[in-house]
């Protein structure tokens, strides 16, 4: 049956971004498709706040947005300083190691964050050509504030990367005014699109660095040297063709990035704190505790929630989809069992995070977690 899907992504999506992903689907360089590119790309400009960043829209999961800013910008034997907050903290080093790089990993423990202090130090003892940081950790909840880290990384000479795949359209993200080189995330989240698409925004610096190579870039498919004059054909209105777009998805993304943009950037972001704060004072109102340590490292795009102690997880979870709501289980491997995450992002409804306070209530019950009935829900309502 129909459930409601609350998982850090995919999320519940707005039924016009549907519809445009069952429109039949046109040729890659018929005019609509090209308006439809050339327009989503001009949406990411606007959105990401990065008037002259260069967009791309690629094939690809999240992941491929990743690798494309490391293989483009890392060349062998090249020191990058990876800022992990959690699981795709380690994923970045992993890229990075496959294409040849040094890395530095600056591990915050589970639920903290790296003090601005020991990213500088290690900026000092070394050149890097690049920092990357994890705008929200998927696997903790916890927030980084990139804009320290970015002026921090143009301070001493090194292209900052944010990995925004959990953050980017919920969370505050001013690219071109913070100085942040690479701003990238995937469709399913924020950005409102089924799974597929893996987005960046690049700044000119970053396009220049990348131009400046010394070696070849050590991958075919992630090299920009196809796709720069891909996206600057269709920002121009004007057929391409290196491998065939999604058109289904760029459609879909476009009609998304409208809504939003429609909504206002600001909004859209001030939307999902609101309901981010509401729904963790929820759960504290029944005794539940976060991951991240403090409000102010605590993600606007997902919880990650401690189970109560006794509460099984397999049996909470189970619990939950009974009830009709689908909520993530632990992703860090250090504390797999012990907490739930749950997503609040896109286009937020109230009546989506009522009914999944709800199961929460009622799995914790069946659980046989005791707590006062109904607290959690008149938390959320008084509060939002
Ligand atoms: N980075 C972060 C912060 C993520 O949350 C994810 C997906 N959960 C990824 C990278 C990887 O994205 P994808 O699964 O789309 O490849």
């Amino acid at each position: 049956g129909r459930k409601l899907l609350m998982i850090p992504g995919p999320i519940e999506f707005e039924p016009a971004v549907l519809r445009a992903m069952g429109e039949v689907t046109t040729s890659h360089v018929a005019p609509n498709f090209i308006e439809s590119f050339g327009n989503a790309l001009d949406l990411m400009q606007r959105l990401w706040l990065a008037p002259n960043g260069q967009p791309f829209i690629i094939a690809g999961s999240g992941t491929l947005a990743m690798d494309m800013a490391a293989c483009n910008l890392v060349e062998e034997g090249e020191n990058a300083l990876v800022i992990s907050t959690g699981y795709f903290g380690w994923r970045y080093r992993d890229i990075l190691e496959a294409y040849g790089g040094n890395v530095t990993v600056l591990q915050a423990p589970i639920g903290e964050t790296v003090p601005l202090e020991d990213i500088e130090n290690e900026l000092k003892n070394k050149q890097y050509k690049v920092v990357t940081m994890t705008h929200v950790d998927t696997s903790t909840g916890v927030f980084v504030d990139p804009q320290p880290i970015a002026a921090l990384a143009q301070k001493h000479n090194a292209l900052s990367i944010l990995d925004g795949v959990c953050a980017t359209i919920g969370e505050e993200t001013k690219q071109e005014e913070w100085g942040i080189d690479v701003v990238l995330t995937g469709s399913q989240k924020a950005v409102g699109v089924p799974p597929g698409l893996a987005l960046l925004v690049v700044s000119q610096k970053a396009m220049d660095t990348w131009r400046n190579r010394k070696t070849q870039v050590r991958s075919y498919y992630s090299d920009w040297k196809y796709w720069l004059p891909i996206m600057e054909a269709y920002q121009n209105r004007k057929p391409s063709y290196f491998g065939t777009p999604a058109v289904n998805l760029v459609r879909a993304l476009e009609v998304s990035l409208e809504i939003i943009n429609k909504e206002g950037i600001e909004n859209r972001v001030a939307s999902h704190k609101k309901y981010a704060d509401a729904f963790r004072k929820a759960m504290s109102s029944i005794g539940l505790s976060i991951i991240p340590t403090s409000d102010g490292i605590a993600a606007n795009t997902l919880s990650a929630v401690y189970y109560p102690e006794d509460v099984n997880g397999g049996d909470f979870l189970k619990y939950m989809k009974e009830y009709g709501v689908i909520v993530a289980g632990g992703l860090h491997p250090d504390i797999k069992t012990k907490y739930f995450r749950v997503g609040h992002m896109g286009t937020i409804h109230k009546g989506d995070v009522v009914t999944t306070i709800s199961a929460i209530e009622y799995s914790l019950n069946k659980s046989g977690y005791k707590f006062e009935n109904g607290k959690a829900l008149a938390t959320f309502q008084n509060e939002i």
